[in-house]
């Protein structure tokens, strides 16, 4: 049987656990808020999902006690779980313009990226990079620095231009490099716990078509030569299988080829069950032996559509990114401890490169970053396996992604980030009541 890319690989999802109530502005009933692996749940008091800037002004300045915004709820860790205000911003959602000298464009914070590429194609934009998939909305990808993958790439808080920012108190802030640059340095990678953002500038380009090519190689291979193959591809990535000796390779580059039709998303949500159910010691070789079968892929597709999957499989994630050079030895680091531990493993790591950039809390603030993501099917306790992991990225300089699981508080972050007392400043200055934090903000910010 051969297997294609999509078929072995799959995870992700079918959309966040549900983020609001269309329809409804205020739905006061007790409905749990879940995050999209499930593990994360939330009792929140209400949910209000305003239609407008101005709704979420009288809103903020009527009501009183905790908030929490929350984008598509695909954060793994508990910035969202609030028992006071869940506030949805789903409402807000369009292109609000684009200027064609600049390449900007302003996009309402509660859209989705899946929805933002078709129709800024038609005004003549795109944005330079995505994540893995596209259902997170703009907002909250920016609050955790969610990025993508290549060489001269940043995260998407890195190509924020401008934000429009709604206090707890509901003051609005029209932030810009120019325009307070210290809260906007701040208000880029946020986490939710300056206000609420409902409008995002970005920093865009001329669209473009990618080349997109998956294949399968060891994995020792493709780290000797990853430098000449990430500058030779403009998005490089590797997923590298535990236990085993082979990465699904996936490679990106800008060209001027037609687009030919995309390749049907496959459930690989099978062939992991396979190998989940394989006793780990015969993982290794079942994994080797399959994935020499999986067929390389090839297509051309407009940017938005090429770098993004769809995951069937609902997983827990860990990420750290680490500095660029430390990258390798870290990966390797990982590869073995897991191999030797005989830890339980599944879904693949996925190793990227980031770009640096000048946000305060950005995980790639100061410089070029490699990030390695460990997973862990949901149906799964994902802490022995990450607890085996975690220390190693502490030993290379890892900064977590603040999206995903990890064990750092403030005392640990604080080291990690030189702006990380200046951000806590601006933060106690526009959300001076609290109302922003819940108790894993507490963690990370006040304890
Ligand atoms: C399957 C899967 C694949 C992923 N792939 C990647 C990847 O390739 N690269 C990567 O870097 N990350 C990735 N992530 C992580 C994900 O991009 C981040 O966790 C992102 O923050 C989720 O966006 P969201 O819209 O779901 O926000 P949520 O998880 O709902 O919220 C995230 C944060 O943003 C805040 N927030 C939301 N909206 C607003 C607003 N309007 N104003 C102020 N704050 C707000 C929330 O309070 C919270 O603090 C992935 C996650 C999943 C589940």
């Amino acid at each position: 049987m051969m297997l294609t890319r999509r078929r072995f690989l799959a995870s992700t999802l079918l959309a966040a656990a549900w983020g609001g109530m269309p329809g409804m502005a205020r739905a006061s009933m007790q409905t749990p808020w879940r995050n999209w692996s499930g593990w994360l749940l939330a009792n929140p008091k209400d949910r209000i999902a305003p239609e407008s800037e101005d709704e979420l002004i009288t809103f903020l300045k009527q009501s009183s006690g905790k908030l929490r915004p929350v984008g598509a709820g695909h954060s793994f860790t508990p910035l969202v779980p609030t028992e006071g205000h869940l506030l949805v911003l789903d409402r807000l959602s369009g292109i609000v313009s684009a200027d064609a000298g600049t390449l900007r464009a302003r996009i309402r914070a509660g859209m989705r990226l899946g929805d933002i590429g078709e129709p800024l194609e038609a005004k003549g934009q795109a944005m330079y990079n995505l994540p893995d998939i596209d259902r997170q909305t703009l907002a909250g990808a920016i609050s955790t620095s969610t990025h993508g993958t290549g060489l001269g790439l940043r995260s998407l808080s890195g190509y924020v231009t401008g934000l429009r920012l709604v206090t707890s108190g509901g003051d609005v802030m029209e932030l810009s490099a120019s325009s307070q640059p210290d809260i906007f340095n701040a208000a880029r990678v946020s986490v939710g716990a300056l206000g609420i953002i409902t409008e995002v500038e970005m920093q865009n380009r001329a669209p473009f078509r990618l080349l997109s090519r998956t294949w399968i190689q060891n994995t020792e291979e493709v780290l000797e030569s990853f430098d000449k193959l990430a500058a030779e591809w403009q998005h490089f990535e590797l997923m590298p299988f535990l236990h085993a000796d082979y990465s699904l390779v996936i490679a990106h580059k800008e060209t001027s080829e037609p687009v030919r039709p995309e390749l049907p998303v496959e459930d690989d949500s099978e062939v992991l069950s396979l190998i989940d159910s394989t006793p780990v010691m015969l993982r290794g070789a079942l994994i080797n032996s399959l994935a020499t079968q999986i067929e390389p892929t090839e297509s051309v597709l407009p940017s938005w559509n090429a770098l993004t999957n769809v995951r069937l499989v609902r997983f827990n994630e860990m990420e750290y990114s680490v500095p660029a050079a430390e990258g390798p030895e870290c990966l390797r680091r990982i590869l073995d401890t897991v191999a030797r531990a005989g830890a339980e493993a599944t879904i693949p790591l996925e190793y990227r490169t980031i770009d640096g950039d000048d946000t305060w809390l950005g995980m790639c603030s100061g410089g070029p970053r490699v990030s390695i993501s460990v997973h862990r099917m949901a149906i799964h306790d994902y802490r022995p396996l990450f607890d085996l992991v975690e220390p190693i990225f502490w030993e290379h300089g890892g900064r977590p992604h603040w999206g995903k699981i990890h064990t750092l508080g403030r005392n640990e972050l604080r080291g990690l980030y030189p702006h990380f007392d200046d951000f806590n400043e601006v933060r106690t200055l526009l959300d001076p009541g609290e109302r922003l934090l819940n108790p894993y903000l507490a963690r990370l910010f006040k304890d």
